[in-house]
């Protein structure tokens, strides 16, 4: 019960705070970066710098293996990342999420990359990610809702949304699809919540007419959400298709009204670090002011940022205009002249869609330094998609690649959907 109670609170003050420093975003920043610094006091690695007040933009700016690397001394609690690695891999093997150290919550996270990260929350942070994504993305309402939600794996996070007016239901991604439409049409789901590669799988099943569901909310996470995928699902589902952007550091984004995801950059400051003259792509550099067992300090995303100028909603947060995917996705080549060309993947993501007006399915991989594998659903415009990436890459001055052409699509079930994708990773 006093988790809720807590869950209430966080929700509450949110809210306040956010309404409170609407157009006073700096100060809200500033006053809770100051909260923060004390809290750094506690942190091995941090402590010097908060001693002296450091201003933030002195602090090092730290990678996911930085961050791994110095994980003893990062957090505040003194648990070691041999002890955390310990209890999450425990916790995973008997599906029991419950094993705490000393109250805090040890979490996994499945990197695709390999490398997994290990992060910590107290109660208070549980309660604190809970009341954000009631906030800013089921929305709070006093009427009964049913939740589907597909994930890998039931993680006791979740659990804890669960109260009368919430029910939640759980589908296991890797399960035969079959078996959920069945379920789905019987819950009759308020709010769908998955992956874009499922929501794909289940407008299939819309189209066939097997899945006859109106949800009043669609929430796409976890993976990126292309745009004519976004579009495909609109047309399927009638309505605006949400987006979370979240990972093991955070509830980092959530979609408006609009449908534009804004950063909450009244709890996260988010720096820019931009990847291109034109200064339209950037990793995002993030703080997080309300983490305290782990903080997040200048941590530098490999996600490719593309901003949108402004939203009509209003926010003062920054819009996002779409999440390109990650920086080990840039395909690399070398030009006539011998020169590295280096071609980020939404160029070849509308180099193929527009090369004809059926392609919706796709995914292309670089395997090698001259070598493409590329796949396309419509099987008679596989040509037409082919000769439209030879010329483009011909345009940049990279000439004999070779197309190998895929009979399936690049993807694994229960994997991320990437659609772009250097398998090759000389990055
Ligand atoms: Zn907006």
């Amino acid at each position: 019960m006093f988790f809720k109670i807590q869950i209430l609170y966080k929700l509450l003050s949110l809210k306040i705070h956010k309404k409170w420093y609407k157009n006073r975003l700096n100060k809200l920043q500033e006053k809770r970066w100051i909260r923060l610094n004390n809290t750094l006091l506690k942190s091995p690695f941090y402590r010097d710098k908060a001693k002296k007040n450091t201003p933030l933009n002195e602090y090092p700016i730290i990678n996911k293996a930085h961050f791994m690397a110095d994980f003893d001394i990062i957090n505040t609690k003194r648990v070691s990342l041999k002890k955390a690695l310990e209890v999450a891999i425990k916790a995973e093997e008997s599906r029991d999420f419950s094993p705490l150290i000393n109250g805090i919550t040890v979490g996994l996270s499945t990197g695709t990359s390999g490398n997994r990260g290990v992060f910590l929350a107290t109660e208070e942070e549980r309660a604190q990610w809970v009341a954000c994504v009631l906030d800013r993305v089921i929305g709070f309402s006093l009427k009964k809702r049913r939740v589907a939600f597909f994930l890998r794996a039931n993680s006791n996070l979740y659990d804890s949304v669960t109260s009368k007016s919430l029910q939640f239901e759980f589908f296991d991604i890797l399960k035969n699809m079959e078996t959920h439409t069945g379920r789905l049409n019987k819950l009759q789901p308020t709010i769908l919540v998955a992956q874009p590669s499922v929501l794909l799988e289940l407008a299939s099943y819309v189209e066939k007419r097997e899945l006859s569901i109106s949800p009043t909310k669609i929430i796409s996470v976890a993976e990126v959400l292309y745009q004519e995928d976004a579009t495909f699902l609109k047309r399927i589902f009638k309505q605006t298709i949400h987006q979370v952007y979240q990972c093991t550091e955070g509830l980092l984004a959530s979609t408006c009204a609009h449908g534009t995801l804004h950063f909450n950059e009244d709890f996260l400051i988010i720096e820019k670090k931009y990847l291109d003259k034109e200064k339209k792509r950037f990793h995002p550099i993030i703080t997080d002011l309300l983490r305290t067992t782990q903080p997040i300090i200048r941590y530098e995303l490999n996600d490719i940022i593309h901003e949108k100028s402004n939203c009509p909603c209003g926010s003062h947060f920054t819009a996002i205009d779409k999440i390109e995917g990650r920086s080990d996705d840039v395909l690399r080549f070398k030009s006539i002249t011998g020169k590295d060309v280096k071609v980020y993947p939404d160029f070849l993501r509308r180099t193929i869609i527009l090369a004809d007006p059926s392609i919706n399915d796709y995914t292309l991989v670089q395997r090698d330094l001259d070598t493409l594998e590329l796949y396309v659903g419509n099987n008679n415009a596989y040509e037409l998609a082919a000769k439209a990436v030879k010329s483009y890459l011909e345009s940049r001055g990279v000439k004999d690649i070779i197309i190998e052409k895929a009979l399936v699509r690049n993807h694994v079930k229960g994997n991320k959907l990437r659609r772009i994708q250097n398998d090759w990773k000389i990055n």
